[in-house]
């Protein structure tokens, strides 16, 4: 077998710190770090030197082409490649590429969603490089990834609002480590996304309109097999996965992506990738990747990668878990617990910040995660609920049930515990408690965030966890600046914190039926079931107060999102209805249709031989079948004549309410009636491959 240099490998496709150092002059270098490092402003001559050696390097390496890379709402990535080429006096052309195509772009804002802002402002944006996400080579393109933004400086993206919330939590995290007598250059939040997908055979995919059209399956019945003995998980990788994925490892290190762990999942044909974390807006960036590349990779092996949130229906759907965890810049993770008492106080103060923060705002968090796809999962006992709530584990917990009752605690250590910050007890890490039905679980030094959809950008959830954990430190910092007794007042500051948010702590089944009632009627958590309810809480007062208070968005932005985000969830589900109406009448029906022709046909043949036969299987199957393209063909009018209705609605809230309430109910339906169609039909006049066929044809 031939031997791989991975270390040679990895990052050989990025301008990455190794290639500037080497050739940057150490001045450029220097200077290019600074504002990397410490967000201070690039010089146009800065930016010149660096652009040319970027463009040498990008030559070198086989790039032609220079692209702005960035992230409009659309959800994927965008790009607009431009040669390097240059007319020459001589007829020929040079290679060129300037500090100022390094810096900024203007891509034509106008065919990208704006929510509005379109209206009142200029069609035109312009995208600005973020030296913080190293350049990088794509099919002989060299990729700069950028913020986007509208000439009158609206952010038209997801990058710009992320880079916000990090300077925000930066602020506010260095003022509360001030008070522990830590003066730290910064602090950045780090997330380790685990993606996971599935695969199927391309050409079966090809014969699916839904999948092509939607990215899921919108009718199948299901196969005699699905997830039940769960013999996937963890199980042995067929070889072509196994090709996939070692051609994806690949891809992904020539990128500087750290690919790590990779497994099969609980579904047939699902699978998870998870890399090491990193900083949030790289990892974004390379999330954003992964997914691209995940599917480009896939058709080279003639399979097509799904990263809808529920391609099956009866079978686990893909998520994405957010590590998410604080550090500085000398690596120290806030969310370890110490290993003095007084580190541990510094450990509780930031453990209390995230638990406030998923409290105070539960609703922005679960809509940061709210798609059209995501609303299949949440809730649906596969994934976590939509309610959110906290894991911390029992010893976590015990320790802070301790302190809010001024009781000594008893830990697995046998500690006794006496209240006051020097006595805080040492506990170990929790990690062998894992909650697998909790949104929101601590697992160690780090939380996850676990409702995530696998087709969802990274950036929305983290845009609002570093902000809502920006606005409890803000809290904490200006109570404490000020404070006579350090120690004491700090002390009240966890307890009270502690004893105000633990409705939100929750160990418990986050599957069951009486956690739903616990939750929503004891406690007062919100339950919001799907995009249209979720995302209008984007606009409750204390939500936009809060975002707009730490600059992460402005008004006009939010309202432009919200409103976005719920065009995204109709267009989405008008798409799916229209696809099921057609594939209705021109698949289903007529197919069912040759099937009862077959039926009949054999039935009046044999009788017309014989008048002993009773034909009792082909009468009743030709009745059962009769009546339920009757009932198709009701529902399929009902289904078309609620999306009609939908050009009616007078805003995009009415919208949405009406394809929660009206369309999607009857997409159900029809659906129903054509899987219970699929099971009596001959599989020779079924029209499209088989829940069968796609999930167990890979091998
Ligand atoms: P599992 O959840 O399966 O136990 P791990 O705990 O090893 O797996 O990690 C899951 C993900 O969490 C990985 O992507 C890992 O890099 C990431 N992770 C680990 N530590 C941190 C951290 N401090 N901040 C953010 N992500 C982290
Ligand atoms: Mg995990």
């Amino acid at each position: 077998m031939e031997k791989k240099n991975v270390p040679e490998l990895f990052g050989s496709k990025v301008f990455d710190d190794r290639i500037m150092k080497a050739r940057l002059s150490s001045s450029v270098y220097n200077s290019l770090r600074k504002t990397i490092d410490e967000n201070q402003k690039l010089d146009e001559e800065v930016a010149e030197a660096v652009a040319l050696q970027m463009r040498d390097w990008a030559i070198e390496n086989g790039a032609t082409h220079f692209t702005h890379w960035f992230q409009p709402l659309t959800g994927v990535t965008a790009e607009k490649h431009d040669s390097f080429i240059t007319p020459s006096p001589d007829g020929g052309v040079i290679m060129e590429f300037s500090g100022k195509e390094l810096i900024k772009g203007e891509p034509d804002a106008s065919s990208f969603p704006s929510g509005g802002l379109r209206a009142t402002f200029e069609a035109r944006g312009y995208t600005a490089w973020d030296p913080t996400s190293y350049a990088f080579i794509k099919d002989h393109t060299l990729c700069i990834p950028t913020a986007f933004c509208s000439y009158s400086g609206d952010a038209l993206d997801k990058k710009t609002p992320l880079l916000r919330s990090m300077q925000a939590i930066d602020k506010q995290a260095k003022r509360v480590l001030k008070l522990f007598g830590k003066e730290v250059k910064y602090v950045r939040t780090s997330v380790g996304p685990e993606q996971e997908y599935f695969l199927v055979d391309r050409e079966m995919f090809e014969k699916r309109p839904d999948l092509v059209y939607t990215g899921r399956t919108l009718f199948g019945a299901m196969p005699p097999k699905g997830q039940e003995l769960d013999d996937h998980y963890f199980g042995v990788i067929k070889p072509r996965v196994t090709a996939f994925m070692e051609d994806l490892n690949d891809e992904l290190w020539k990128l500087g992506i750290l690919a790590k762990t990779e497994h099969n999942e609980v579904a047939p044909a699902q699978h998870e990738l998870a890399p090491i974390f990193s900083t949030t807006n790289i990892a974004t960036d390379h999330n954003q990747l992964m997914m691209e590349i995940m599917q480009k990779v896939a058709r080279k092996h003639d399979m097509v990668c799904l990263l809808h949130e529920k391609p099956f229906a009866g079978v686990n759907g893909s998520g994405k878990h957010n590590n998410w965890s604080m550090a500085t810049d000398t690596g120290a993770n806030l969310l370890s617990p110490g290993e003095t008492p007084y580190e541990n106080a510094q450990f509780l103060l930031f453990l209390c910040a995230v638990i406030q923060a998923v409290d105070d705002y539960q609703d922005l968090l679960r809509l940061s995660v709210a798609t059209a796809g995501n609303d299949h999962r949440l809730g649906a006992n596969e994934a976590p609920p939509a309610i959110i709530s906290v894991f911390l584990g029992d010893e976590l917990s015990g320790i802070l049930d301790a302190i809010k009752n001024d009781k000594p605690y008893q830990g697995t250590e046998k500690v006794i515990m006496k209240l006051g910050v020097h006595t805080l007890p040492r506990f170990s890490r929790d990690t062998t408690d894992r909650n697998r039905t909790s949104p929101f679980a601590f697992t160690g030094n780090k939380f996850e965030f676990r409702s995530l959809g696998s087709s969802n950008s990274i950036a929305c959830c983290n845009i609002m966890l570093n902000a809502a954990v920006a606005e409890s430190l803000k809290q904490y910092a200006d109570k404490l600046e000020g404070a006579k007794d350090f120690e004491a007042e700090l002390h009240d500051l966890i307890k009270e914190v502690i004893t105000k948010h633990e409705r939100i702590l929750f160990n418990g089944n986050g599957y069951s039926e009486e956690w739903v009632k616990e939750a929503t009627q004891v406690r007062g958590l919100s339950n919001l079931k799907t995009t249209a309810d979720a995302m209008p809480h984007l606009l409750d007062k204390k939500n936009m107060d809060m975002l707009i208070a730490h600059k992460v968005f402005s008004e006009t932005e939010l309202h432009s999102r919200c409103e976005i985000m719920l065009e995204n969830y109709c267009k989405t589900v008008n798409i799916e209805g229209h696809t099921m109406v057609d594939m209705v009448r021109k698949n289903y029906l007529p197919a069912i249709e040759g099937y009862l022709y077959s039926l009949a046909k054999t039935t009046s043949l044999m009788k017309s031989v014989s008048d002993k036969v009773k034909c009792e299987y082909e009468v009743s199957t030709m009745e059962k079948l009769s009546g339920l393209t009757d009932l198709i063909m009701a529902s399929d009018l009902k289904l078309e004549e609620a999306l009609e209705a939908l050009k009616k609605c007078p805003d995009i809230m009415k919208t949405s309410e009406a394809v929660r309430d009206d369309v999607i109910p009857k997409m159900e339906e029809l659906r129903k009636y054509v899987d219970e169609a699929e099971v009596l039909t001959s599989e020779k006049c079924w029209p499209f491959p088989s829940y069968g066929k796609l999930l167990f044809s890979v091998y």
